[in-house]
């Protein structure tokens, strides 16, 4: 049987060590210091976040990690590890929507929507490494912004981000918005705001509830260790194109529906509401049928979250794997944002005993999350190894993942 692959976080040492000693080869200078931001996995609530919705992500041990120096122009100069180390320059003054191409444009789009909002950000060097894996619906993205910001907002002195240990939300909140816009507007990448969130404003060892439609959160204690318990992430490595074209296309539906319906968001349909919604959008025309199946997943995943929660704050963890079922069944049926692989690793990972598990993030590819004893996150990896050899798929890889902390 193939061996399991196991993508490990880094300690800190070795992540700030690493964007230290890349930012000396490139510059041949010293950072002002290092910061770093983690990845997410979102518990449950997918593609709930741009319908005002709500989240359940908690921040993974893997981190992306920066060294940064400021500068007294406006040039911004950024080397990353895993761009082969090529170095990278933009002017802050040419910044603008469409004018940034790659990953530059995720950290200079932070400091450009941090200019929109007020900050006076100047130029600066940056140096990135990460072991957030990319592109597995981890946010690595996220990740690479939010420890952009708050670099940003110790080298400039803004104050938004809090004293070390003592994580000041309502910065923070503003930081993550200045994330989200770089996200949009600069990288060009219509996602929510769950990422930026989870990756500045979760608290280690929980689970951040985010209500999307006010920005505000709960922290959730999530303790799998108390209850025997861990969470397998599986990446599947699946790559699909179209993504971007796929997960706009559910955005502009679920806008759709609710104008439809007279509504700001799909957040205002009560459960209770939603078979008489349903009946409105079925007007029989193509449009109306899939809008149907996209508002009967985002109503149903807000009231899943919720269910979620309340099992966490009753120390009834063992309880939520029918809900992640659920969600992944209505992730696939409902909102078709899944994929074989996806598919593959779900069932393998229940068959071989998981509580529970689902496809998480926004799907085409990307990861998948268990819930397993603590005693047989082995035996569960290895089985969905063996599945994905069966149906001769790319051999996934795999992760613990444990709530970590905030960018700091
Ligand atoms: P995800 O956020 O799920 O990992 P995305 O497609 O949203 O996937 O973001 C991946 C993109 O983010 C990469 O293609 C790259 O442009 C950028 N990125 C993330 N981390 C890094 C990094 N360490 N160095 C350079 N670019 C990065
Ligand atoms: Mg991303």
């Amino acid at each position: 049987m193939s061996a399991v692959t196991w993508v490990d976080a880094w300690s800190a040492e070795e992540g700030e060590q690493r964007a230290r000693a890349l930012f000396a080869a490139s510059f041949d200078a010293e950072p002002d210091g290092t910061w770093s931001a983690p990845g997410r996995v979102n518990l449950i609530g997918e593609h709930t976040d741009y319908n005002g919705g709500l989240c359940l992500p908690i921040a993974l041990p893997h981190r992306t990690y920066v060294a940064v120096r400021r500068r007294d122009d406006d040039l911004v100069r950024l080397v990353s590890a895993q761009d082969a180390g090529r170095l990278r320059e933009v002017r802050l003054a040419d910044v603008a929507p469409g004018t940034v191409d790659g990953w530059p444009s995720y950290v200079v789009g932070v400091a450009w929507a941090l200019r929109e909002a007020g900050h006076a950000v100047r130029g600066f060097d940056v140096a990135v490494d990460s072991c957030v894996p990319f592109g597995a619906g981890l946010s690595s993205s996220a990740a690479l912004e939010s420890a952009v910001a708050v670099a940003l907002d110790a080298t400039h002195g803004l104050g938004l981000a809090g004293p070390a240990g003592e994580p000041d939300d309502a910065g923070r909140a503003l930081l993550a918005a200045a994330c989200v816009r770089a996200e949009n507007e600069i990288a060009g990448a219509p996602t929510g705001g769950m990422d930026q969130a989870a990756s500045l404003r979760a608290l280690a060892g929980h689970a951040l509830l985010l209500d999307c439609l006010d920005g505000s959160v709960r922290q959730v204690p999530f303790d799998l260790a108390a209850d025997g318990l861990a969470l397998l992430v599986i990446d599947t490595r699946a790559e699909h194109a179209l993504v971007d074209g796929q997960y706009a296309a559910r955005r502009a539906a679920c806008e759709a529906a609710a104008a439809r319906l007279g509504l700001g968001t799909l957040r205002e349909i009560d459960p209770d509401g939603l078979d008489r919604a349903l009946a409105t959008l079925d007007d029989g025309s193509d449009e109306g049928t899939v809008q149907v199946r996209r508002v009967r997943h985002v109503v149903r995943e807000i009231a899943r979250v919720q269910e979620f929660v309340a099992l966490l704050d009753d120390d009834r963890l063992r309880e939520v794997g029918p809900l992640m079922d659920a969600s992944h069944v209505s992730l696939r049926d409902d909102y078709e944002v899944s994929c074989r692989e996806l598919d593959v690793a779900v069932e393998a990972a229940r068959g071989a005993g998981a509580l529970g598990a689902r496809m998480t993030g926004g799907g085409f590819g990307g990861s998948a999350i268990a819930l397993v004893e603590g005693d047989a996150v082995q035996a569960v990896a290895a089985a969905v190894v063996a599945a994905f050899a069966a149906e001769g798929l790319h051999a996934p890889a795999f992760s613990v993942a444990l709530p970590g902390g905030p960018a700091a």
